[in-house]
């Protein structure tokens, strides 16, 4: 058990490392984040700010032995880095887990191997490759890099034989995977944490909504939602075949009363930032839990319903957006990463609404991030 007192490195100083260090804090937790770039989100909240790149392995040997346990909020740190860490102190969850869920290829073959749900993919590493790849699955289909992929980018929709060789020029020669389309009625993620002696808990599922490949719109599952039980167990099945030892993300398809995984992320994820506000304790506190070896917080909703809407760089493209017409709304919480640079598409902050219904929550942070912008 690592207790209140010690010191947490993180690996990536985003915002979820920035959400996880304000919580580690609270519980009285030094906290060290390593990032490239320096005054990073999670950095203007650590007790220290470690400026590296992912491969300089003395830095990461340095960064190790000033802390207890090493977590991450990134999962592209190269796998030397890793094991140099691993050597001086504890990983959670393990380079394994990372390894298997930062790669396409790898985390399919680890689900399908284990009997999980995924939509048909192949494997493309040629332009013939893919050719055969799209006839064996049909159109329309993607294809995703397997590596460094996310808010999609990294992935090409084709709708038609024709557009193969156009796709495979766009992926500049890495490695792909070819899925097929899955025709879903919704997408839904679930976030489940694991300790070592395998005691699991989940949070209640979300509804997601992407815009333009990104997260928009998360919102909780109803309780009487046929899919919330099969959902949650889906994803504790996950955390347990992988050996998961801290919090993991489990996105999944839903097509009639089917689920497809999607994706898996082995931390704290976008569409859990609405547990901040609405549960007894939140994803970041969750992931501190797991990783220091101390008992799961209760995951339930402290509310009867909540949604959470990102805020991304856009909303600056008219100067500063109305923060006080939002917050003027009952219910609503404004969470801001401490990015300087709104940029198109960047992911700047969050709106949360709590409400005693799903319409209310959801319209509540729709009506909030609007009066942003709103002349
Ligand atoms: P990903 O980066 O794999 O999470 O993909 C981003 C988004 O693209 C997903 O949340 C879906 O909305 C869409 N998408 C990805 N893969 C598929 C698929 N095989 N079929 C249909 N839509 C997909």
């Amino acid at each position: 058990m690592i207790l209140p007192g010690k010191t947490i490195g993180i690996l990536g100083g985003g915002q979820l490392g920035r959400m996880f260090a304000i919580a580690a804090r609270r519980l009285g937790y030094r906290v060290h984040a390593l990032d490239p770039a320096t005054d990073c989100p999670a950095g203007q909240v650590a007790d220290l700010e470690i400026n590296a790149r992912y491969d300089d392995l003395p830095a990461a040997r340095a960064f190790a032995s000033g802390v207890d346990v090493v977590t991450f909020e990134f999962e592209n740190v190269p796998a030397d880095t890793l094991a140099a860490i691993e050597r001086v102190r504890p990983v959670r969850p393990s380079p394994f887990v990372l390894e298997t869920t930062r790669h396409r290829l790898r985390e399919k073959g680890f689900l399908s191997g284990a009997g999980f749900p995924v939509a048909p993919y192949r494997a493309t590493r040629s332009a013939d490759d893919l050719r055969h790849a799209i006839v064996d699955l049909g159109t329309p289909c993607i294809l995703k890099t397997a590596e460094f992929g996310y808010d999609g980018k990294g992935q090409v929709k084709i709708g038609d034989p024709s557009q193969a060789d156009d796709a495979f020029a766009q992926l500049r020669g890495a490695l792909g995977v070819l899925e097929g389309f899955v025709r879903f009625d919704r997408e839904i993620s679930v976030i489940v944490a694991r300790t070592h002696d395998g005691q699991t808990r989940c949070f209640t599922p979300f509804e997601n909504v992407h815009r333009n490949h990104i997260l928009d719109l998360t919102t909780t599952l109803p309780a009487s939602d046929p899919l919330f039980s099969p959902a949650q167990q889906l994803a504790e099945r996950i955390a347990g075949a992988i050996g998961l030892v801290g919090v993991l993300c489990v996105e999944m398809f839903a097509r009639g009363e089917e689920l497809i995984v999607n994706e898996l992320a082995p931390r704290p994820h976008n569409s859990g930032h609405l547990t901040i506000d609405a549960c007894v304790t939140c994803q970041f506190e969750q992931q501190l839990r797991a990783v220091c070896g101390l008992p799961l917080g209760d995951p339930s909703l402290q509310v009867p319903a909540a949604a959470m809407a990102n805020l991304l760089g856009d909303v600056w493209s008219q100067g500063e957006p109305r923060w006080d017409r939002a917050l003027a709304i009952e219910g609503v919480k404004l969470h801001l990463y401490g990015k300087h640079d709104a940029r198109p598409g960047r992911k700047m902050g969050h709106l949360t609404a709590t409400a005693t219904s799903l319409e209310e929550a959801k319209h509540k942070v729709l009506t909030a991030r609007q009066s942003l912008t709103a002349r």
